[in-house]
């Protein structure tokens, strides 16, 4: 028998909040609870029938049984670049300015790999994606954090970061719509970024996963929208959660062909590219109707209004979503993250993630996902309040 030694960077991994958690879930499973699990970031609707249709068809398809190009397919890349063009104005070139990714966790946990030596200085917001400051570690680099705080609209305050750390840093990720506290970003914001990234040459990588589930019709804008953008980032983006595709693994990422190209290097050496079937009903979920997506974003504004207004009846503090299917809420006195996750578990059923699980900054919040009906969530609500009433 060999001893089995982890390596620096798996024992350097961030301790696992969610153990404790899982655990006292699984109990409540065990004991017949009937769980309301509001703690989940997959949509709970299934794919739409028209994709799901394109990729039968497109299974059956040999050429499709082979390796697929690197890239992605020149016809997927080419639905990528007019979906661009239709929602945000913005010209991509097809060829260079497009790459296939095989869901966009992928691309943000191997882009630091390209790009950060031993050392060097990440920028990642927190609370946030932990895939950015994994990545980063992966790659040897340091995770300068970010925190994103409710006085300053869940926007890093870049004025905050000493000019020691920019001159050191190669890579900022950004994240709006924002997971986990659905908090949009402004186009100044993303002026500031540019300007920053421009003198101190970094490169920045918007994570856009929520772009299309936003509510009250007001739609996020991209980053590539703004002038420059193209000169010092990548955006990347998801099929999971705008067309319910969580399980599919594909997603893009576009903007700067110089950086799309380091990426690409990382990727050619590690992956072989996405299931080219999966492509061809990617290229038609990428055409779907608007009237569908509209009908998608009604379902989660009417569980985010449900929830949102039966949560601030009983007096908690909560953060309007303007976009993402998440609500993110400061405890109740007397509580910190976990306990108030247990306190909930323990006395309704109801499971929701601890904030502090996105990073230090996040203690003291949590964070409710809409991914369950209406009717589940009114009844979440109710149990709340009775639990809330007995402490
Ligand atoms: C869900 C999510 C992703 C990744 O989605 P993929 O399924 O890998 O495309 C990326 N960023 C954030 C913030 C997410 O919540």
């Amino acid at each position: 028998m060999i001893s089995v030694q982890l390596s620096e960077r798996v024992k350097n991994l961030p301790p696992y909040l969610f153990a404790a958690i899982d655990k006292m879930k699984q109990e409540a499973i065990k004991k017949g609870v009937d769980l309301i699990d509001l703690s989940i970031g997959d949509p709970d609707i299934p794919t739409l029938k028209h994709i799901v249709a394109a990729m039968k068809k497109a299974v059956e398809n040999p050429a499709h049984h082979r390796y697929p190009s690197y890239e992605g397919m020149l016809s997927y890349r080419e639905a990528v670049a007019r979906w661009y063009k239709k929602r945000f104005n913005v010209k991509l070139n097809p060829e260079t300015e497009v790459l296939s990714l095989i869901g966009s966790k992928e691309g943000i946990g191997h882009i630091p790999l390209a790009f950060v030596n031993p050392g060097d200085i990440v920028l990642v917001p927190s609370p946030g994606y932990p895939v950015y400051p994994v990545g980063t570690l992966f790659a040897g680099g340091k995770s300068y954090i970010m925190p994103l705080t409710e006085e300053n609209d869940f926007l890093p305050d870049l004025d905050e970061i000493p000019k020691s750390i920019l001159r050191k840093a190669k890579l900022m990720f950004i994240n709006y719509p924002n997971n986990p506290t659905s908090a949009t970003a402004p186009a100044e914001f993303y002026k500031e970024v540019i300007r920053l990234a421009q003198k101190y040459n970094i490169i920045v990588c918007h994570d856009a996963a929520y772009s299309e589930i936003y509510y009250d019709d007001e739609k996020p804008i991209s980053f590539l929208e703004l002038k420059g953008a193209k000169d010092v980032g990548i955006e990347m983006h998801s099929l999971s959660k705008t067309y319910n595709m969580t399980g599919w693994r594909i997603g893009f990422a576009v903007g700067n062909k110089d950086i799309l190209a380091g990426l690409g290097k990382i990727k050619t050496n590690l992956d072989s590219g996405v299931f080219q079937a999966v492509q061809e009903a990617s290229i038609v979920a990428l055409n779907t109707d608007d009237s569908i997506l509209s009908d998608i974003r009604s379902t989660y504004q009417k569980r985010r209004d449900a929830l949102y207004n039966g949560l601030r009846k009983l007096g908690l503090h909560l953060i309007k979503p303007k976009a993402t299917f998440y609500l993110w809420a400061k405890v109740p006195s007397g509580f910190d993250s976990s306990s108030f996750v247990a306190h909930l578990l323990d006395k309704t059923g109801i499971l929701i993630t601890p904030g502090n699980g996105f990073g230090a900054i996040g203690e003291g919040y949590v964070r409710f996902a809409l991914t369950v009906p209406v009717k589940r969530i009114k009844e979440a609500v109710e149990r709340i309040k009775n639990s809330l009433l007995s402490l």
